[in-house]
This record gives C-alpha cells, structure tokens and sequence, in this order.
C-alpha cells in the first residue's frame, strides 16, 4: 500500500493536491476537514461538536478525530492506499495513526510536507473565502488562530516523521500542476 500524509499549513493547497494524487495513484482521500464539514451540513452530533471547535480555529479533540479517522479507514477494506489530508495534526493524532497501520500490518509510506510562507498563506485563504462559504475562512482573526495552532500543535508533527526518514518537503508555490509534479518525483523517490 501506498501511505501519504499530505501535510502543511492551513492554505498550503493540500486539497487541490490531493485531487491530483487521488487520480494518479488511484488512493483513497481522507480529509478529516472534509468529513467534519459533511458533518456539519449533515447536522450530526458530531457535525455539532466539530463546528464549536472549527469555528473559532481550534482543533477538534484528539480522541474524537482519532475515532472518525479510524472508523474511515476501516470503510475502504481494499484500497491501494490512502492520502491523509489534516491529519495527523497532533503528535498523539501520530502516534495513534502509526498503531493503528501497524495493527493492520501496514504503515505511513511518506510525509509530503507543502512549504508555503506566511503571507502567501493568508492571502490565499482570505482568496478562497469568497467561494468557499467556510466561516473559518473568512475572519482574519480565525485564520491567524489557524496558523498559530498550525505553529504550535501541528508543525512538530513533521518531526515524528522526520526521525524515521519518511519526512520529504515540497515546495508549495508555483502552479498546480508543477507542485502535482514536484508532489509526483517525490513519491517516486520514496517508493525505491
Ligand atoms: P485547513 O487546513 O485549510 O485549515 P481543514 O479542512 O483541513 O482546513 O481543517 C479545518 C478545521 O477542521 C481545522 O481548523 C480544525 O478545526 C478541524 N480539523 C481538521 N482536521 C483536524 C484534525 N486532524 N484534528 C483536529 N481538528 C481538525
């Protein structure tokens, strides 16, 4: 199986990516924003639960994500693989990800980790706010608790893959079929 984190900030592009991934690896995508936000439109209890944390740019509880996550994985019994998109974006999300892949004999491939400077990040997202209809998107202040949570939780999690060498960066900037590309060799590289 093929097991790609598709990491970064808030912004970074790492659902565009993905779509690209998806078509030339024929891999299962996991966004835990996405499912979240089917969630909330769903009007579940866990919709309701996520949008008093998403809302304010604060993480959803680990467990609660980590649970959801499982319970996706679980719904796809032969895939050729999966792309993380959002996760894990704690060291426990991590943590309970690599158990949970070794239980099934199986684990993460490689971090695919979407460079993109600050600034760049914020106007994007304030771009994509007029068609994306997300709260969370369109509020300056929501969008810079965002990246501060992404600084503080999220960004050490690179380490963790780091450490074994499945950590590659790519740089995020440039058009999407050029990063697709850049996204593409580094697979590659990973797979030999
Ligand atoms: P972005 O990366 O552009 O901020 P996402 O769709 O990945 O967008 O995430 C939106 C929000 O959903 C996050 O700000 C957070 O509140 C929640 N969320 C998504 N994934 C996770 C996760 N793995 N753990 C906790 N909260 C999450």
């Amino acid at each position: 199986m093929l097991n790609i984190i598709l990491f970064g900030p808030p912004g970074a592009g790492k659902g565009t990516q993905s779509e690209n991934l998806v078509h030339e690896y024929e891999l299962v995508h996991l966004s835990t924003g996405d499912i979240f936000r089917s969630n909330i439109k769903g009007g579940t209890e866990l919709g309701n639960l996520a949008k008093s944390y998403m809302d304010k740019g604060e993480l959803v509880p680990d467990n609660v994500t980590i649970g959801m996550l499982r319970a996706e994985v679980n719904k796809s019994q032969n895939a050729n693989g999966f792309i993380f998109d959002g996760f894990p974006r704690t060291v426990a999300q991590a943590e309970a990800l690599d158990e949970f892949l070794e239980s099934k004999d199986e684990e993460i491939t490689v971090m695919l980790a979407l460079e993109v400077e600050e600034e760049e990040l914020k106007t994007r997202l304030m771009q994509r706010a007029k068609t994306s209809g997300r709260p969370d998107d369109a509020n300056p202040e929501v969008i810079q608790k965002r990246i501060n949570v992404y600084q503080k939780e999220t960004a050490p999690v690179a380490e963790h893959y780091r450490k074994p060498g499945k950590f590659k960066g790519v740089n995020g900037v440039g058009s999407i079929d050029e990063i697709a590309e850049r996204l593409f060799t580094a697979i590659e590289e990973s797979k030999s």
